[in-house]
């Protein structure tokens, strides 16, 4: 089916560092979705219409945000990264993907694995009632190269701070030391024992639920992992421990 298109005007634009950003983009109409989909956005050419799916960083309402990085050589970020205030951006009326809380298996606690832009979905989940009525503690892992793509962190710190314990922060920087957090790879954090360490919580099958978004080699090797723990992939007729969105 055609994608119906709606002319968003761009209202903020966030600058993390150099080629990551965020963009706030007033776009009433958009239908009601869930945390944790994706809308399509895009730009119209001569030619063609180019637009990519991009998880939405903020929950339903008029203005919704998009946290996206420039990819070096691709066709549509370096375009998005060009964009400021006033301009137009089209984004698809409906959002799709089953990457939300509905579809994610009950437990104590959830744990949230993000590579860069993976931490997308995890922000609109974390400004919503949802995911704090239905897990007693959440971790959000956010694995990065730099200290300088950890984005969010004053809302993120800001949401520990209140949340009672319930909400953990872990940074896992993998070419920096970070001030907190793990300095290597997520995976390394999860086979070495430290990220339970660092969350003082175990990340265990009869505990735990995972969901994990971004980098496909990462999400490939977390899921050799969690499969080794007796962890599997939760699907809609057979539960399981974790759901999985890549993004390319
Ligand atoms: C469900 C879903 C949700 C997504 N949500 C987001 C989001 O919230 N934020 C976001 O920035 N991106 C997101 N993406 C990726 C996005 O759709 C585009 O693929 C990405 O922005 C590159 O578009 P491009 O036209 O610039 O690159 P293209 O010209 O399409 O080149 C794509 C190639 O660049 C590489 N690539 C794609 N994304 C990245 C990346 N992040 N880092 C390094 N290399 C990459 C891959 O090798 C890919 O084959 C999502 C993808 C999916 C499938």
């Amino acid at each position: 089916m055609a994608i119906q298109w709606i002319n968003g005007h761009i209202v903020r634009k966030q600058i993390w560092y150099e080629g990551l950003f965020t963009l706030t983009v007033d776009c009433p109409g958009v239908a009601p979705f869930e945390c944790g989909q994706f809308l399509q956005v895009g730009v119209p050419l001569a030619d063609k219409h180019l637009h990519r799916p991009y998880s939405v960083a903020s929950p339903h309402g008029d203005q919704l945000e998009f946290f996206i990085v420039r990819v070096a050589d691709g066709e549509l970020t370096p375009r998005l990264w060009e964009m400021n205030l006033g301009d137009t951006i089209d984004i698809s009326s409906k959002a799709t993907g089953g990457f939300t809380l509905e579809h994610a298996p009950a437990a104590d606690a959830i744990w949230l694995l993000a590579t860069g832009t993976g931490l997308a979905p995890y922000i609109a989940m974390l400004r919503d009632s949802r995911i704090w009525n239905s897990y007693r503690d959440i971790v959000l892992v956010h694995g990065v190269r730099h200290v300088t793509d950890l984005a969010y962190t004053d809302e993120l710190e800001s949401l520990v701070r209140s949340s009672d314990g319930r909400l953990r922060l872990v940074p896992v920087v993998s070419r920096d030391r970070p001030e907190h957090g793990f300095h290597g790879r997520i995976t390394t954090a999860i086979e070495s024992g430290a990220l339970e360490e660092i969350a003082d919580l175990p990340l265990s099958p009869h505990s735990s639920a995972v969901m994990m978004c971004g980098n496909p080699l990462m999400l490939d090797d977390v899921e050799a992992i969690l499969n080794a723990r007796g962890m599997r992939k939760h699907k809609r007729n057979e539960v399981g421990h974790y759901v999985v969105e890549r993004y390319w």
